[in-house]
């Protein structure tokens, strides 16, 4: 999963980066308005946190305009405790979910994979598709009760696409989500990166739609 995390406050900004890390997310930081807007405007993340009061553009100024420019990604603010005219802003503005300051790390992260999973359709954290079963609270993955060990970023690729099972799924779709700015972004390494996973998984969970991409059918798998 990428997050784009929009927070002016380091230590904060750090922590939350950390965590969300440690989960096997890629985080992009944000540290004002401006190039937080501009980041979500022309890169696809599967979800942003939102602090509200930044510098340059105000948190809300920029939810509104991803939103009436058709943005559509989910969106966490994260609000002033007890300012409760904040909220109620952030979701008419088109909010999905929103969090106190100050929380707890475990509840962001919490909330985090519940909004990717709503945003895709799900409603369990745990995926299934065929014999694999991924484990989005602990990153597990099992192939008939068997536990799988992968790699961090074959891991965010088996979860992105069977998150996104029934959908094929585009090499550029994917270098975007898997992979860090500062990574090799390469269709080639992604290929290899497939081939091995499907090695791993089974060959029929993971199918290649040639000159399209990636897809798991999650009905004629299970
Ligand atoms: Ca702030």
């Amino acid at each position: 999963m990428r997050v784009l995390l929009v927070e002016d406050e380091p230590v904060i900004s750090a922590n939350i980066a950390t965590a969300l890390s440690s989960v096997g997310c890629l985080t992009d930081v944000s540290s004002d308005g401006e190039d937080a807007w501009f980041r979500g405007d022309t890169e696809d993340f599967d979800l942003v946190i939102l602090d509200l009061g930044l510098p340059k553009m105000d948190g809300l100024a920029v939810l509104k305009r991803w939103r009436s420019a058709g943005r559509k990604m989910p969106v966490l603010i994260l609000t002033a405790r007890g300012s409760w005219p904040e909220r109620v802003e952030g979701i008419d503005a088109g909010a999905d979910d929103y969090l106190a300051k100050p929380f707890q790390i475990e509840e962001l992260i919490a909330r985090v994979r519940a909004l990717v999973r709503r945003a895709a359709g799900q409603s369990s954290p745990i995926l299934e598709a065929g014999p694999v079963a991924v484990d989005t609270r602990q990153m597990r993955v099992t192939v008939n009760g068997a536990a799988l060990p992968l790699s961090p970023l074959e891991y965010r690729l088996v979860a992105y696409l069977i998150l996104h099972q029934g959908r094929v799924v585009s090499p550029s779709e994917l270098i975007e989500h898997l992979y860090g700015d500062d990574d090799a972004r390469d269709a080639n390494a992604l290929e290899a990166l497939v081939t091995r996973l499907r090695r791993k998984v089974g060959s029929d969970v993971i199918q290649t739609r040639r000159g399209f991409g990636y897809v798991v059918d999650g009905r004629s798998a299970g």
